[in-house]
Parts: structure tokens; C-alpha cells; sequence
């Protein structure tokens, strides 16, 4: 499909910046809150529409964010009033709902409001060659599934326009470890690196070693390794944090939850649970 011309965006427009914390289950951030976020806003209980990355990254990219599964209420009205949250996110308080018509796609509106459109991700399965890579200027598969750091280091903005920048982030997977850390333990080795589907690894490195599953005690030790990466990454945050134009809406949150025993299961995908949908999520305007 062609691309429509960019027009100026609309004054008063800001960046928005959406971190998505592959994976991470809501009780791992009850566990280890990041204190570079404690000023943003106040953490949110949300469920994923979606139990694995690729549908859900096409979710949050549609601009429907975990949701808050409120009862009595017309899923379209929902629709509608959480899409109309933009205004303030944007700070765009004119902007209307058929905007999203008819492509129902974040990037799409924001680069038709003018915007530049950015995404760094992680995980394979989201890499530049999917659809989700649709009206973004730049889309880039990071060289490791592991360092928000390096993906903070690429992030610019521009003083001409706002910038939307997706953030797919990978300490919180597994094998949930941070930089340099990773080849030092002895964890199986899942096939792209999420274990769903074979192959992916060969955009970076891998095998196709088959997995072993997990005794009780090591899914204990890997409840505590996604939180202690939660950890690391409190560092991450606050220079994230320094890296942002004043003028900016952050939201952070994850594309689903994780497993580690509950009922027999272990990690997401094709897992029907409480545990694999309740999210953690976070948003405000930063400075
Ligand atoms: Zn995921």
C-alpha cells in the first residue's frame, strides 16, 4: 500500500514511547517495583488480549493496551473510550476515533498525525520480515534478545516531530537473564528463544536443541531469575528515563505473563490461565 504523505503534526503533539517487558508476570513486579518508574504513574492489574508475543505485539500495535476486563460494560463502548485515552497520551485532545479507520493500526495513525515511527524488539518472532513491520520509518531485530540498554542507546528524537517508539524487551523472558549473564548457567535451550516456533534463532544464532521440562525447584528458581531481571532493570529504566525529551507519554507493560508451575504449565503460548493473561501496566507523561 502506498504511503500517504506525513503532514505536520498537530501542535502540542508528544512522543510516545511503549516498553514492553516480554513475558513478565504482574506478581514479578509486585515483587520488585522499579523505582525509576515509582514517579510515572500507579501500577495497574490488565489483562493481555493475547497469551503469546506475535498476536499480542499486533494488539498493542492495533493501540488496544492490556485491558482492564471491567464487567458490564459493551466491549465497544470500551473500545472507544480507551482509544480516546490517546488524546491525553498524544496530547492531541481533538484527535477521534475513526481516526484508526480503517486500518486499525497505531503506526499508521501516528504517522498520518505527522509522527516519526520507530521499533526495536527482541524477541525473533517479531522480527523486521512480519507485518507487524507496517508504516514504521525504522523496525530493527536487536542483535541480542537481552539488552534493553542497547535498545536505550539507539532511541533519538527530533525536535521537528514526535516520535512513537515500540520497545520489545527481553530480560524478562527467558531464560530471564541480563547481559553477559545468560552463558553462565545451565538452563535448556528453548528454539526461539520462546520455545513456540523452530527456526527463528537462525536470524541471530541458535539451535534446535530439544527442551527438557522443569522440576518444581528450578520453576521456583526461574520465578525468582524473571524478578530478579526485573531488578536489573530498574538501572535500565533511569537511563531510559534520561534519554526522554521531556514531552513525552512512557507506558510499560508486558505482552503476556508467564507459567512457572501453576496447574502443570510452564512459560505461555498455547496455555489457558490466569496467570498467562493478568499483566502489570504502567503509563504517564514524563518530566
Ligand atoms: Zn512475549
Amino acid at each position: 500500500m502506498p504511503r500517504l504523505p506525513r503532514p505536520l503534526p498537530p501542535p502540542g503533539a508528544r512522543n510516545l514511547v511503549l516498553v514492553i517487558l516480554d513475558s513478565l508476570r504482574y506478581d514479578s513486579w509486585q515483587a520488585a517495583p522499579p523505582r525509576s518508574l515509582a514517579g510515572i504513574g500507579p501500577l495497574q492489574r490488565r489483562f493481555s488480549y493475547a497469551t503469546w508475543t506475535a498476536p499480542s505485539h499486533l494488539n498493542l500495535l492495533m493501540g488496544l493496551l492490556p485491558h482492564t476486563s471491567p464487567p458490564r460494560v459493551y466491549a465497544s463502548d470500551y473500545y472507544r473510550q480507551d482509544f480516546l485515552r490517546y488524546r491525553e497520551r498524544l496530547g492531541v485532545p481533538e484527535l477521534e476515533y475513526r481516526r484508526m479507520l480503517p486500518s486499525l493500526f497505531l503506526p499508521t495513525l501516528l504517522r498520518g498525525l505527522g509522527y516519526l515511527t520507530h521499533a526495536r524488539v527482541s524477541m525473533p518472532v517479531l522480527n523486521p520480515l512480519t507485518v507487524l513491520n507496517t508504516d514504521f520509518d525504522s523496525y530493527r531485530l536487536m542483535g541480542a534478545h537481552n539488552d534493553m540498554a542497547a535498545i536505550v542507546d539507539e532511541l533519538h528524537f527530533s525536535s521537528e516531530r514526535p516520535s512513537f517508539w515500540l520497545l520489545n524487551v527481553g530480560e524478562t523472558h527467558y531464560p530471564y537473564a541480563h547481559p553477559g549473564s545468560a552463558d553462565s548457567v545451565e538452563l535448556p535451550h528453548i528454539s526461539g528463544v520462546h520455545g513456540v516456533i523452530k527456526g527463528l534463532d537462525g536470524l541471530r544464532a541458535g539451535s534446535d536443541a530439544a527442551a527438557e521440562f522443569f522440576t518444581p525447584a528450578s520453576l521456583a528458581d526461574l520465578h525468582a531469575r524473571q524478578i530478579a531481571a526485573l531488578e536489573y532493570l530498574d538501572g535500565v529504566f533511569l537511563a531510559l528515563l534520561e534519554r526522554l525529551p521531556a514531552e513525552t507519554w512512557l507506558i510499560v507493560t508486558s505482552d503476556h505473563g508467564e507459567l512457572f508451575g501453576e496447574d502443570g504449565y510452564f512459560g505461555h503460548g498455547p496455555i489457558m490461565h490466569e496467570k498467562v493473561l493478568e499483566v502489570p501496566f504502567l503509563e504517564g507523561r514524563v518530566g
